[in-house]
């Protein structure tokens, strides 16, 4: 049975959305927040360990052709570190003021630290790779920025070389922070998937709860059809398509015959199962867009869309035809026996209400229960008995 979504369900639906895409964004800001601090202490880290490595240089060996050889020993001992795992590199520069180049004088490292700032290298201020030397030098404090290889990201620390109020050189230093790079990368796409995943889920709950809660609301408990009030509302929706579209719609009803009897003869729990019953014989094979709805204790409404009279008639005729042939099993008194019902069928005509469907499909009904049950009436004026005896014939 079609279960169309009320407005409430589709904001529902919408603010589930909303709320899931904001709570990816809160990952997301979570891990980059997560990521920043750890970069950050990494980066202090970094170039706190580099102004310890500049403070221990002498600075006069900078300036002098005694440079490299002094600083060997030096590079030997940063090259053991590396070695060790706990550098990526680390370099020491001359900064030349008078030709306005860095020269670098001790390199160790891996091989990215090797290879791009080997000992001798040197970059003139305006190269994009000292412009950054160039406005650190001018800080004159320990910083840290990223440096990033094709695969890899280092954190790189400097810190100034002085001597006396002069800067004579710089002392960097390397450390691969790739692995915690790629964890967090993990991180972020592990939040972002599992904020999906949540998003669609919690959908995928609300749309099934309140679909539920829908069903229920417009369901009848006991023989699991529309209830009355749905009935009501789609033919209301169903009139108001024929005005607009003048298009076709007839209404059924049908009351079991002598049903009372049923009840003091087999017990109200008997009465109940021919009624779930009579709702399974009544849908099966009906068309979608059909509406079967319990209208009142063992009557049912049929809605049938794009039907003709003639067609309402034949699709009642056969109905009732089903129905008189099922055998209804009785579990307490192993009895069997079977039920009739009377139909009456009326169709939409111009400038009719709703409610003026009811009263013509009612007063075909009572014609039926009128004329000995067990029938099918379609309203027409002229074959309907008067207005008593359709009451005498009710009691
Ligand atoms: P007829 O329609 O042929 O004139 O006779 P009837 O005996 O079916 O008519 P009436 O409308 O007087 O009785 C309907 C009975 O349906 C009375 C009521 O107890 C019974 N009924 C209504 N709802 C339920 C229900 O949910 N379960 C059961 N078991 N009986 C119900
Ligand atoms: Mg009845
Ligand atoms: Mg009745």
């Amino acid at each position: 049975m079609l279960t169309r979504l009320s407005l409430k369900t589709k904001i529902t639906a919408l603010v589930v959305a909303i709320v899931g895409l904001a709570s990816g964004f809160l990952g997301q800001f979570v891990v980059s927040t997560l990521s920043n601090l750890l970069n950050d202490a990494a980066g202090r880290g970094t170039a706190t360990a580099a102004a310890a490595i500049a403070v221990s240089i002498d600075p006069s060996v900078l300036s002098s052709d005694q440079a490299v050889p002094s600083l060997g020993k030096i590079q030997a001992q940063f090259q053991e570190m590396v070695d060790q795992g706990s550098l990526a590199g680390v370099s020491i520069m001359r900064v030349d003021h008078q030709a306005n180049r860095v020269v670098y004088i001790a390199s160790a490292g891996k091989d990215y630290v090797s290879e791009n700032y080997a000992p001798g290298t040197s970059f003139g201020l305006d190269d994009p790779r000292s412009t950054l030397l160039h406005w650190k030098q001018k800080a004159g404090r320990a910083v840290w920025d990223f440096d990033k290889a094709p695969d890899r990201v280092f954190i790189a620390g400097w810190a100034p070389i002085m001597q006396g109020s002069e800067q004579v050189g710089l002392a960097l230093l390397f450390a691969d922070v790739t692995p915690i790079n790629n964890a967090l990368n993990t991180l972020a796409i592990a939040v972002i998937a599992t904020c999906v995943i949540l998003v669609l889920l919690s959908g995928f709950i609300a749309y099934k709860l309140a679909t539920g809660f829908e069903k229920t609301a417009v369901t009848d408990g006991l023989m699991g059809i529309y209830n009355h009030k749905y009935f009501k509302q789609r033919l209301e929706e169903e009139t108001a398509k024929s005005r607009r579209y003048k298009q076709q719609t007839a209404l059924v009803l049908l009351d079991i015959d002598f049903f009372k009897r049923v009840n003091d003869t087999y017990g109200h729990a008997t009465g109940d199962i021919v009624l779930k019953n009579l709702a399974k014989w009544v849908t099966e094979g009906m068309r979608n867009t059909d509406v079967v709805a319990r209208y009142g204790g063992e009557e049912i409404a049929i809605i049938l869309p794009h039907t003709s009279l003639a067609g309402a008639q034949e699709f009642a005729e056969r109905l009732r035809i089903k129905i008189s042939h099922q055998v209804v099993r009785d579990p307490e008194e192993k009895a069997e026996f079977r039920v009739t019902v009377s139909v009456g069928v009326a169709q939409w005509e111009p400038g009719m209400t709703s409610m003026d469907m009811i009263k013509r499909a009612d007063t075909a009904l009572y014609h039926s229960k009128h004329m000995g049950r067990n029938r099918v009436t379609i309203y027409q004026d002229e074959i309907l008995p008067p207005p008593e005896s359709q009451t005498a014939a009710k009691d």
